[in-house]
């Protein structure tokens, strides 16, 4: 690469939107084979079929990871096996050769070393990675189509909260579901999210920053946002709706669960959460990969706005949320081993 210079980056602009940086990786598949190989290639436009199954029927799906520097100067990566594993389960259930969490990992790690320069400095973010499966052969008949394309994409983002942590205004939604049960809810699948777009543009033109969304069969478990997972803490137990085939089984839900019962002591129970559960609760949050935990502030129920905790974040959810990020930065112990370093 005699002609790559570093990129200039002003770390104290980025926001949450894609930056172009210097490559990403790509690998091909037939439909029965298995993944291998692949290459580095330079970041930009790709050419594709206008018939190709993702375009046409909604044949994709896609991961979202993180690299950051750590206060050890470490260039890190959180539990990516994880993020190989539910590729695994998204691409078998979408019909498309079934990811290997190894191959997985070694793509992500490969891109993200090669874009070295993109990461932020500590504190100033991270580099967002975007993993995605396509179907990317041309197919007329609604069936899996003949070749996919594994791809990596990565962005520098800032962080997520620039002027302090602001607690979210949810609003549950009583006129739309973001999955159905037997559905596809369970998998990272692109058309989850575009089914979720109405919705989202809706409650933000009230004035919401998010949907809680109900489950689709009996409209009274609270299963999750449109891309993040909830919890609450109420009476010294911390509760979170267990997996039930719609919900999206989140990498920052099962480590929130782990600190809490392993680090914190908290009894945590996975189980049904009614509206009346959320809405009574001690404190709420969220979590997700970007956001880590976000507190919930405010929630809306039937035109009936409740204050969650005198719309603060509550002590629960601040000591989780310290220790978790702690150990990402490698700040404190890393018990369960959740941190690999790139280089
Ligand atoms: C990605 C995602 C989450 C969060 O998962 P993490 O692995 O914690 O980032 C939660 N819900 C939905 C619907 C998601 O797409």
């Amino acid at each position: 690469m005699s002609n790559y210079s570093k990129p200039t980056i002003d770390w104290d602009s980025l926001g949450f939107n894609v930056t172009e940086t210097k490559s990403m990786f790509r690998a091909t598949c037939d439909l029965g084979g298995k993944w291998s190989g692949g290459e580095l290639i330079p970041y930009g436009d790709i050419q594709l079929s206008p018939f190709a199954g993702v375009l046409n029927y909604g044949q994709g799906v896609f991961e979202g990871v993180k690299a950051f520097r750590s206060s050890k100067g470490n260039v890190v990566l959180f539990r990516p096996e994880m993020n190989g594993k539910r590729m695994a389960f998204s691409t078998k259930r979408i019909c498309m050769p079934e990811m290997n969490p190894a191959f997985f990992v070694d793509a992500v790690t490969k891109t993200v070393k090669d874009n070295i320069d993109y990461v932020p400095p500590f504190g100033k973010g991270s580099l967002y990675i975007r993993p995605v499966v396509w179907g990317t052969a041309p197919i007329l008949g609604v069936s899996p189509t003949s070749e996919y394309t594994f791809m990596v994409m990565v962005s520098p983002v800032g962080p997520y909260f620039k002027n302090g942590i602001k607690p979210l205004n949810l609003k549950v939604n009583t006129d739309y579901h973001r999955a159905a049960p037997k559905g596809i809810g369970n998998a990272k699948a692109i058309g989850n999210y575009s089914a979720s777009l109405f919705p989202l543009m809706e409650a933000k033109k009230e004035g919401f920053d998010e949907n809680i969304y109900l489950d689709a069969k009996e409209e009274k478990f609270v299963e999750e946002l449109g891309s993040a997972n909830m919890f609450i803490y109420k009476d010294g137990c911390l509760k979170t709706p267990a997996l039930n085939g719609s919900i999206l089984g989140g990498i920052t839900r099962q480590s929130v669960c782990q600190v809490a019962s392993d680090l914190l002591g908290i009894t945590v129970e996975k189980t049904e959460l009614t509206v009346d559960d959320l809405l009574s609760a001690d404190e709420v949050f969220c979590t997700g990969t970007a956001v880590v935990i976000t507190p919930v502030g405010k929630i809306s129920y039937q035109g009936k706005m409740t204050e969650i905790n005198q719309n603060k974040m509550g002590p629960i959810a601040q000591k989780i949320r310290e220790t978790l990020v702690g150990i990402q930065r490698e700040e404190l112990d890393d018990p369960f081993g959740w941190v690999v370093s790139v280089e």
